[in-house]
């Protein structure tokens, strides 16, 4: 079994515990932002209700900003207010709404998850962390204990990107925050932290506050409620007495919460020496040939054809203008001729690679990919027929474009 941490690095004293408690919480009742999805779990007396709510909005939030969230959560809520009623969605539906909000497998999983709730557990959610992340897919640890405890009340703690900087900081942990040892570490120490009275309130309170003050790269320090509880403020402001034995001196290089022997102190950053990050893989890098097929529809106004991607992988079932990934390297003028072949096995009829008209380039970047489209455009005469064995297609106005389930990197192109 791994040696356990270090006593230096956690809350021992449970004194201290208390007092961290009691000040971020009335920091938290004082300071808390009004979110509608807090407004909802804090008033809603069915606790399915709240915990659809607290659910939603957790998944919406991964990697994205409060800020954007709110109005797709607002219009979730409306258009699907409960679990049975998101259960009878489409997919279809799910990613009209989800489209924007990135990381599309996302909404899907939640729809499935809330079909599963209704065929498989009789539309009762499950009440405990455990059983969360047990039995709905999607919900990892982290969501299961946000809902347990923002929801049903269970005193369990939550570890997201804002807890992890600002226990790393209370606590002067230097060793990479992603590495197993740090990880285990952060999870019980917030389990043990959490007050046990309101412990929805008590995360939530510590993830604004990693949201709000201890934020990356300018923490507010001097207003931050937890500032007497915090190591690495004490190290800033008074450096590291020479014969006191403090927390950097777990044995350097033996300390699995410590930064490395070789990434010493660095006194421009202060605080923000902790935490610290593995080094981020550089993101792959593709292009792809997309064709804006262009005709008149009965009316007269212009109207495109988009495609569905597969059920599976990057933007798994959004619509988009047929696109083929390039091969590294490929030359330009070859890249229109593949394109072109593509164009003529689905309309089933000649296209000439130098009637696709080159319109530019369009960067887009995903969490892991540098994608760049090549776009072109190709207006026909007369109606297409696509071949119905490829993948399912129509044609849009503009409007309708914008009204479908497409990803942001299509509505740029
Ligand atoms: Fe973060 Fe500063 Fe508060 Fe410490 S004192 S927890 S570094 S904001």
């Amino acid at each position: 079994a791994p040696a356990p941490p270090p006593a230096r690095h956690l809350f021992s004293e449970p004194a201290e515990v208390e007092a961290l408690r009691g000040n971020l919480l009335a920091w938290y009742d004082q300071c808390k932002r009004d979110l509608p999805w807090r407004a909802l779990a804090a008033t809603e007396s069915d606790a399915d209700r709240r915990g659809y709510a607290v659910w939603v909005s957790e998944i919406m939030l991964q990697q994205t900003q409060v800020a954007t969230v709110i109005d797709y959560y607002n219009r979730w809520m409306q258009k699907w207010p409960t679990l049975q009623a998101l259960a009878q969605a489409s997919l279809e539906e799910v990613n009209e709404l989800w489209a924007g909000l990135g990381y599309y497998s996302r909404g899907k999983r939640l729809q499935e998850a809330a079909r599963k709730v209704v065929s498989e557990l009789a539309g009762r959610m499950p009440r405990t962390a455990e059983d969360l992340e047990k039995l709905l897919p999607g919900v990892g640890r982290y969501t299961a204990g946000a809902i347990a405890s923002i929801a049903y009340g269970q005193a369990t703690g939550v570890v997201d990107g804002n807890v992890i900087r600002v226990l790393c900081r209370l606590r002067c942990i230097g060793a990479d925050s992603s590495s197993p040892a740090v990880i285990d570490c952060l999870w019980d120490m917030a389990n043990a932290l959490v007050d046990r009275s309101r412990p929805g309130d008590f995360n939530q309170a510590l993830m604004e506050l990693g949201a709000t003050v201890c934020v990356p790269k300018a923490p507010l320090c001097g207003e931050c409620p937890v500032k007497q509880h915090c190591r690495a403020r004490r190290r800033k402001l008074f450096g590291k007495p020479p014969t006191v034995p403090d927390v950097e001196d777990c044995g350097v290089g033996d300390c699995p919460l410590c930064p490395p022997a070789t990434e010493l102190w660095d006194s421009s950053l202060g605080v923000t020496n902790f935490p610290r990050k593995a080094a981020k893989k550089p993101p792959r890098v593709m292009r792809t040939a997309t064709c804006v097929l262009e005709r008149r529809g009965c009316h007269g106004a212009p109207e495109f054809l988009i495609v569905q991607r597969p059920s599976s992988g990057l933007l798994a079932g959004l619509w988009e203008f047929p696109s083929l990934p390039l091969a590294q390297g490929l030359q330009e003028e070859r890249a229109r001729e593949e394109l072109a072949d593509q164009l003529q096995a689905w309309m089933g009829r000649p296209v000439a690679a130098k009637g696709l008209r080159f319109m530019g380039e369009v960067i887009h970047i995903f969490s892991h990919i540098h994608q760049t489209y090549v776009v072109y455009s190709l207006p026909l005469d007369g109606d297409v027929v696509l071949d119905p064995a490829l993948s399912p297609s129509r044609w849009v106005t503009e409007d309708e474009f914008r009204a479908s389930a497409v990803s942001t990197a299509m509505k740029k192109v």
